[in-house]
């Protein structure tokens, strides 16, 4: 179920701009929260439209910016405004230059720089003003003003956008191995090798996507590590999942029985091999 976050962030707006006309300086911080909140919810209804990639360890994630920057991490696009326009396609698949472009209108984010510019300045009002702050006249209420007028017109002409939280993705679906999910993951058309991780709660399996050179589909394997057993006379190997792969994790050799476990080390280089140093 979708909820109507562009609605939530259109009404704390509103709520914003009567805290602000009121003209009551008091009323000032309300208009800050309220702020706050619209940017909070414009956010969210970003996220909401990339809920199928989004790891359910960011689902509370409710800093703006943090959730940003995973949804960037997801799609380099995500925090892009945008115009949108359709052109009939020749047979070749370029644009028809008869039949011209039908412009669909722009797409407005508020984006990783308007949060950073605005959230935190706002939340500096909410709070009483600290000793230091009361030594030279406490809040500055002129100035939060001016910062409230300027963060509402942002977010009234990013809401006035009348397309919103397009999404256009390239994806590799397949089956987890060990939980039979069905895992989601976007790629751009120059990308030719992946990692993907199962989102399922206790199996976080992670996999490896490379493009097949001939038919450009992305070949999926699990990320593995086949480590020989070090036993003198032991031939066995065991298939080691790479998110096992950390310390206090281990397995008992079938063949020898002996008992094997990942632990932290250093390992010294050679003084000819320092180009190699991480
Ligand atoms: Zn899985
Ligand atoms: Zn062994």
């Amino acid at each position: 179920m979708n909820h109507s976050f562009r609605i939530a962030a259109r009404e704390a707006l509103a709520r914003a701009k009567t805290e602000i006309d009121s003209q009551h300086s008091e009323r000032l911080a309300y208009a800050a929260l309220e702020l706050r909140m619209s940017i909070e919810a414009i956010t969210y209804d970003r996220a909401q439209a990339y809920i199928e990639e989004l790891p359910p360890e960011e689902y509370n994630t409710w800093k703006p910016k943090r959730l940003l920057e995973v949804l960037i991490e997801i799609d380099p696009r995500a925090a892009m405004s945008a115009r949108f326009s359709l052109c009939k396609e020749t047979k070749d698949g370029t644009p028809d230059p008869e039949a011209g472009w039908l412009d669909l209108g722009e797409e407005r984010v508020f984006g990783l720089k308007e949060i950073r510019e605005s959230y935190n300045r706002l939340g500096s009002y909410l709070h009483y003003p600290t000793i230091k702050q009361l030594k030279s006249g406490g809040h500055n209420f002129e100035k939060l003003r001016a910062s409230c007028v300027e963060i509402a017109a942002k977010l009234e002409h990013v809401l006035a956008a009348k397309l919103f939280n397009a999404n256009f993705k390239c994806l590799v679906n397949f089956e987890c191995e060990e939980c039979s999910f069905k895992v989601r993951k976007r790629f751009q058309p120059h990308d030719l090798k992946l990692e993907a991780t199962c989102f399922t709660e206790g199996c976080k399996a992670i996999y490896k996507l490379e493009r097949d050179t001939k038919d450009q589909d992305f070949i999926v394997r699990r990320k593995v590590h086949w480590i020989e057993c070090t036993t003198q006379d032991c031939t066995h190997s065991v298939r080691v999942p790479h998110e096992n792969v950390q310390e206090g994790n281990g397995w008992v050799c079938p063949q020898c029985s002996t008992e094997f476990v990942f632990m932290l080390g250093v390992a010294r280089y050679k003084d000819e091999d320092v180009s190699t140093k991480p």
